[in-house]
C-alpha cells in the first residue's frame, strides 16, 4: 500500500504517521531522512546533495526528485511506504506519478488530516521547546513536570517565535493556499481521503483504518 499524507504543522501528522507505519508495515519516507540518508552514505546522489545542505540552501528540485526515485525503487519501500512532505507542488506531483509508473506503482490513497485553524492556534501556542535539548511539550497535552523546565536535560522551556499565535494563523493560512491545488490533483484521480483531525488521534487513526482497510478488500 502506498500512501500520502498531508495536513498542516500541529494537524497530527508525525503522530498519524508513526500509528501507520506501525500497523502496514510501511516505510516512511520523507525528503528530510532521504537526503541524510544518501549524504551519510556517501552516495553519488548524497555527494551532489551535501554542498546545498552544508551551506544550508535548498537542495534542487530534480536532485530531491533522483533521490526519492532511487528510494522508492529500494527494497525498504517493496511493502509500500507512506511519503511524508512530498509532493508540495502539482509540479512534484505530477513527476511522483511519472517516477511511480516507471517503477510499476501506484498511489493508492492521499491521507488529508484537515484541522481548524483554531485547533491548532491552540495546539501550537501551548507548545513549549527546551532551549538545551530540542524536546518539545505541550501546556495542554504534555506538561513539564515542573513548570518552565525540561524533563529530560532540566534546560529552559521557551515559546518559539514560530509558536506565536499571529505565525501560527500566518503559517495556517500559507498551508491551505499551498496545499488546496495538491488536494484538487488526488480529489481527481479518486484517490483523496480527508479525515477531521480536530478529533483525538485514536479516533482519527480508526477512521484511517476503516478506508485503508477498504482498499484491501
Ligand atoms: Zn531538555
Amino acid at each position: 500500500m502506498n500512501l500520502i499524507l498531508l495536513g498542516a504543522p500541529g494537524s497530527g501528522k508525525g503522530v498519524q504517521a508513526e500509528i501507520i507505519i506501525e500497523n502496514y508495515k510501511l516505510a516512511h519516507v520523507s525528503t528530510g531522512n532521504i537526503l541524510r540518508k544518501e549524504i551519510s552514505e556517501g552516495t553519488e546522489l548524497g555527494l551532489e546533495a551535501k554542498p546545498y545542505m552544508d551551506k544550508g540552501m535548498l537542495v534542487p528540485e530534480d536532485l530531491i526528485l533522483r533521490i526519492l526515485g532511487k528510494e522508492l525503487a529500494s527494497d525498504r519501500c517493496s511493502n509500500g511506504f507512506i511519503l511524508d512532505g512530498v509532493p508540495r507542488t502539482i509540479v512534484q506531483a505530477e513527476a511522483l506519478d511519472k517516477i511511480l509508473t516507471e517503477q510499476g506503482k501506484v498511489i493508492d490513497r492521499a491521507i488529508y488530516l484537515e484541522v481548524g485553524e483554531n485547533t491548532l492556534v491552540g495546539r501550537l501556542t501551548n507548545r513549549r521547546t527546551c532551549l538545551a535539548c530540542g524536546k518539545v511539550f505541550n501546556l495542554v497535552g504534555q506538561p513539564p513536570k515542573v513548570e518552565g523546565i525540561c524533563d529530560s536535560c532540566g534546560g529552559k522551556l521557551i515559546q518559539r517565535d514560530d509558536d506565536t499565535e499571529a505565525t501560527v494563523r500566518k503559517r495556517f493560512v500559507e498551508y491551505e493556499n499551498k496545499t488546496r491545488p495538491l488536494l484538487e490533483y488526488y480529489s481527481r484521480k479518486g484517490l483523496l481521503f480527508t479525515v477531521n483531525g480536530d478529533q483525538p488521534k485514536t479516533q482519527v487513526f480508526s477512521l484511517v483504518t476503516k478506508e485503508l482497510d477498504s482498499l484491501r478488500k
